[in-house]
């Protein structure tokens, strides 16, 4: 039997929704979820997974041509789409029903439908019918991508929740943005064998990262064949029988199979009630919140991209669970957005934590030292492959203390978890220097690198 009262009702059963349920109810709250897609949310359902296992597929196309100059006879490597699109699906669908089972173990009621806020004590559930008193709600909706900016014929392209349905691969393709996700897709579709087109208002790729590994990253794409449309917007879009034509601002027109706008997402927040309860969101959607995940409604929460914090899957389980041990588990937890390593999976990988040296330099100007190392991974020396690993060291010169790594090659994304270790515990170069080095590995650099980087602008000296 449903119950028609319970001390958390969560909305969103992503990653932050779904850890907020399971450790509240591991602390004894009577708790539901309404999920009205499927379980697992964007990372697990149409994001970081399915992409990831989009990545590894699209990597064996180097390893095949790799192969050779290490002696192997790998005959003619075709990709069969299907076979990958149903094992990633059957993946897919394996987590989506252990998401289940836990939220089930856990005592949580889930209610497959769409769930909206009717005031600041009850849900309900269009669907079913049903209307649940709370104790608190947690608002844990994610976001979806925006297809922007409007244009003519906008609504013929794809957004990154499209590639998961398609049913062959782009012989060619276009794809627009520079941010995450256009730049992880376009290294997807080229290595999968796509002829790619990656376009970008701006005239560098991943706004916001270290320069170095922005230049890297461009410098990396063309060589891999992806070209690269920089300073250049998409303006038209028309079908022309099978093909879609693609108008873009310096004049040309591309003839493609499919297009996919990676242009940002926004908080999902429109029609859950908000305003009947008088949260009003930011100008995106946002939910706004306090340090402890709370709205201007005491007994609404929100964690996750709906409230446009640090839009990345573990921040937002960070946030679900915090919540849980505040509300819940007597222990108020504000969590940390300060120092978060991320990955961007791109082919070459970037690894990167703390401050870009633009960042470092706006606030410890010439006291930043930099240490640096670019060179030919130990690998492409027999393939032969033209290719660059970087890695980089932002240090403040007076403490010692290490500001930013910042990594781009083969296994960026692992390595930088443990470099996020160091930094968190206050690590100073001496520290990394002090460090043995494990050899021969391309992450070595890293305790290795003893001469400051020299550059016009200035001399740096540790
Ligand atoms: P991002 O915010 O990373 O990038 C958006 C890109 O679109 C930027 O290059 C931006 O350009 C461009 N853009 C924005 N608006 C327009 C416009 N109107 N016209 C043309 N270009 C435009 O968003 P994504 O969609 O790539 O990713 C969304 C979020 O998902 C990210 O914030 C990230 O946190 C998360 N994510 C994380 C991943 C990971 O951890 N590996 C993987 C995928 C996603 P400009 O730079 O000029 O503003």
């Amino acid at each position: 039997m449903a119950r028609d009262e319970v001390d958390l009702f969560v909305i969103g059963g992503g990653s932050g929704g779904v850890r907020a349920a399971r450790i509240a109810a591991g602390h004894g709250a009577r708790v539901a979820l309404a999920e009205e897609y499927r379980l697992g949310g964007t990372c697990v359902i149409r994001g970081c997974v399915p992409k990831k296992l989009m990545v590894y597929a699209s990597r064996f196309s180097d390893e095949f041509e790799d192969a050779r100059r290490f002696g192997w006879d790998v005959g003619e490597p075709r990709l069969d789409w299907s076979i990958l699109k149903r094992n990633r699906d059957a993946e897919i669908a394996r987590l989506e029903t252990i998401y289940g089972s836990l939220l089930h173990t856990a005592g949580v009621e889930t209610h497959h439908e769409r769930a909206l806020i009717e005031d600041a004590g009850t849900v309900v559930l269009p669907g079913s019918g049903r209307r649940i008193k709370a104790g608190h709600i947690l608002i844990a909706v994610g976001a979806t991508p925006t297809l922007d900016p409007p244009i003519d014929g906008g609504e013929l392209a794809m957004t990154s929740n499209g590639v998961f349905d398609l049913e062959r691969r782009p012989d060619r393709i276009l794809v627009i943005g520079g941010g995450y996700i256009a730049v992880e897709f376009a290294g997807v579709f080229a290595g999968l064998g796509s002829e790619t087109t990656l376009l970008h208002r701006g005239d560098k790729l991943l706004r916001g990262f270290d320069e170095d590994l922005r230049d890297g990253l461009g410098e990396a794409y063309p060589k891999r064949g992806i070209a690269l449309a920089l300073g250049t917007t998409l303006e038209r879009i028309e079908r022309a029988g099978e093909v879609l034509r693609a108008t873009l601002s310096d004049g040309r027109v591309l003839e493609v199979d499919d297009i996919l706008v990676a242009t940002g997402r926004r908080p999902h927040s429109g029609g859950l009630g908000l305003e009947r309860v008088g949260i009003e969101t930011d100008e995106i959607g946002a939910v706004p919140v306090d340090v402890y995940s709370r709205t201007s409604v005491p007994t609404i929460s929100a964690v996750g991209d709906v409230t446009n914090r640090a839009n990345l899957t573990p921040i937002a389980i960070r946030e679900g669970h915090a919540f849980a041990d505040t509300v819940f588990g007597g222990k108020p937890t504000a969590v940390d957005h300060g120092l978060i390593p991320t990955g961007v999976f791109s082919t070459p990988e970037i690894g990167t934590v703390g401050m870009s040296e633009v960042a470092a330099r706006a606030r410890h100007g010439d006291d930043v030292v930099i240490y640096k190392a670019s060179f030919r991974p130990m690998k492409a020396t027999i393939t032969g492959r033209d290719e660059r690993t970087m890695m980089k060291i932002v240090v403040d010169g007076p403490t010692d203390r290490v500001l930013g790594v910042h990594l781009l090659g083969h296994d960026a994304g692992e390595i930088i978890q443990l470099a996020a270790v160091a930094l968190g515990m206050g690590a100073t170069k001496a520290d990394f220097d002090r460090t043995v080095a494990v050899h021969p590995t391309s992450s070595e650099e890293l305790v290795t690198l003893r001469t400051p980087f020299v550059t016009k602008k200035s001399v740096a000296v540790g």
